[in-house]
């Protein structure tokens, strides 16, 4: 076989020239017929590249031993036959051109092919023609060397397939994902992650929740990332730029291993941990737990209300009889000093007098309801506010007031009762609503801010009604002091709005230089949060 397809190659071309460069050391001559027989024919011989020789027109003047194992064909088929034989005619033409173009002008080509084996199966072959020159610089033959890279192709297609496939997979899904190296930096990501870079405006959004979830955790975060322990259910709110309301994400988070796969590695394995983070919104759900939170609230805050006009108006009848009472204790004192017997029955009248009403205001004060009490917890301002500007909905539409709400974006906890802390907005609130009710040409604005610095957060809440002459701002503050007594308001809302601020170790101030209505600024001390760890 060995011998036949030299033979041929032998009858067919002069390849004494071929060998001609070759040292004499490196060629023995072999015993049969004088054949030139050496390491570089047997180099050939036995190269694990199916290697052919054609003539000009491709037609095959020698094949190697891998050629035979690699198409099937053994030496004696297919010498004299055109390398046309091995393709499967399913190739486009074009690459076939290509081919030709390239080694007709002296060029060498690698492409791909697909061949057909003498069994009739197809193979894609990774073929490199190169054209072989005699001394004047013209084209004699061409070498053709193919390797059969079915399996490594499949074996790559299927790895670019599975990538494709989870690519498609996590792109399609509704969930915002992203890998992320120990570094931080972004590895993968989907569709829905890129569209939260648009929409959040806060920078990279891994970054930002990253910062939210490693402040959230404290040292837990570096625990879990050490035992490689994952997360879930981390629940943000987080406000947007341009949006008015703000969005819920869920978070959570697992880390896995990737072997490396750089050369470094190729010895000894090495491996990284990522971190795939997952980005639920959950706004929709969250809105509809916030309407039913808002119904109950607003079902309590009725109650709470209903209470306190009980106090108010039990405070102010006690406050009406205590002022008579003072009176008569004032005449009984003068009677008492005038040791004037002729009045002693009077004194008596007064004394029962003094009794009864005594009495009144004790069954009074033993009537008055308590107010409902609330767990001291950390709260949130911003929560607070927007819940108090739902409950008070459909009040400001109906008095036509447009409401500019201006939220800090990270607004720091204080430590409080969220449900007095509602009250006392709820009351700031709806005090600038009345008082903006009783101006018809302005225009009617409410603006709820809130911001801090290092030590407080505070709420400023802004109207554009009357305001509060000055004269009158402290006084707003002392029970049963109204500025508009006919309104049947009993004077107590800015004692109880006082009385919790006080409660949380605040301030409550009226903006001296705000001329265009009244506005109340409330600070309290923020609330510093002790790091946690993992129990
Ligand atoms: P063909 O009619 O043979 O050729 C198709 C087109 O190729 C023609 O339209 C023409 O543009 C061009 N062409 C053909 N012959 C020449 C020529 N002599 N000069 C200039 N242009 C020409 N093909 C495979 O399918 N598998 C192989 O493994 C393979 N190995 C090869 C190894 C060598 C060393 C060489 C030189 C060629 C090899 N070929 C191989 C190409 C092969 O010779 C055919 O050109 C190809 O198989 C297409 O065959 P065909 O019968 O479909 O078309």
């Amino acid at each position: 076989m060995k011998k036949s397809s030299l033979q041929y190659l032998r009858t067919h071309t002069n390849i004494e020239k071929v060998i001609d460069g070759i040292a004499p050391e490196l060629l023995k001559v072999g015993g049969d017929g004088g054949m030139p027989y050496g390491i570089f024919v047997e180099t050939v011989e036995q190269a694990p590249i199916a290697i052919s020789i054609t003539d000009k027109k491709a037609n095959i003047l020698y094949v190697n031993e891998e050629f035979s194992k690699v198409t099937g064909y053994q030496a004696a088929d297919i010498l004299g036959e055109n390398e046309s034989i091995l393709s499967d005619k399913c190739t486009p033409r074009h690459v076939y051109y290509d081919l030709w173009h390239a080694i007709s002008r002296k060029k060498i080509w690698q492409g791909q092919l697909i061949n057909r084996h003498k069994t009739g199966g197809r193979y894609l072959s990774d073929l490199i023609i190169a054209p072989m020159l005699n001394d004047n610089g013209d084209i004699t033959h061409y070498i053709g060397m193919h390797r059969d890279i079915t399996e490594s192709y499949e074996a790559e297609k299927k790895v670019t397939n599975q990538k494709l496939l989870i690519e498609s997979v996590i792109n399609a899904s509704p969930i915002a994902m992203v890998v992320l190296d120990l570094e931080d930096r972004i590895i993968l990501d989907n569709h829905m992650y890129k569209a939260l870079v648009s929409d959040l405006g806060k920078g990279e959004p891994a970054h930002y929740f990253l910062q939210l979830l490693r402040a959230e955790m404290g040292n837990l975060w570096s625990q879990l990332q050490e035992q490689q322990q994952g997360f879930s259910n981390r629940e943000f709110r987080v406000e947007c730029k341009n949006q008015h309301t703000a969005r819920w994400f869920s978070c959570a988070g697992n880390w896995f291993i990737e072997n490396e796969v750089n050369a470094d590695a190729f010895f000894e394995n090495g491996s990284k941990p990522y971190l795939i983070l997952t980005l639920t919104d959950i706004t929709q759900q969250r809105r509809q737990m916030e309407e039913l939170h808002i119904q109950t609230l607003r079902a309590l805050m009725a109650e709470d209300e209903r209470v306190r006009g009980i106090r108010e108006t039990l405070l102010g009848a006690m406050h009406q009889i205590q002022m008579p009472m003072n009176q008569i204790h004032a005449a009984e004192q003068i009677l008492k000093h005038r040791n004037d017997s002729q009045h002693s029955s009077l004194l008596d009248i007064l004394r029962q007098i003094q009794q009864s009403g005594e009495q009144a205001i004790a069954t009074m004060q033993n009537c008055i309801p308590e107010i409902r009490q609330s767990a001291v917890v950390p709260v949130n301002l911003n929560c607070i506010l927007h819940e108090v500007l739902l409950l008070s909905g459909q009040r400001l539409l109906s008095h036509d007031i447009v409401v500019e709400w201006q939220p800090m974006l990270e607004v720091p906890t204080l430590l409080g009762s969220e449900n007095r802390l509602r009250m006392l907005f709820k009351q700031l609130i709806d005090n600038a609503i009345d008082a903006m009710a009783q101006v018809d040409s302005r225009e009617r604005n409410l603006k709820v801010m809130t911001g801090s610095n290092a030590e407080l957060v505070f709420a400023g809440i802004q109207d554009t009604g009357p305001g509060i002459p000055r004269e009158k701002r402290a006084k707003v503050f002392e029970p049963f002091y109204t500025t508009h007594p006919g309104n049947n308001q009993a004077g107590m809302g800015l004692v109880m709005v006082k009385e919790i601020v006080n409660q949380h170790h605040g301030v409550i101030t009226i903006d001296e230089d705000y001329q265009q209505g009244c506005r109340f600024v409330i600070s309290f001390p923020v609330h510093k949060k002790p790091q946690r760890g993992l129990s």
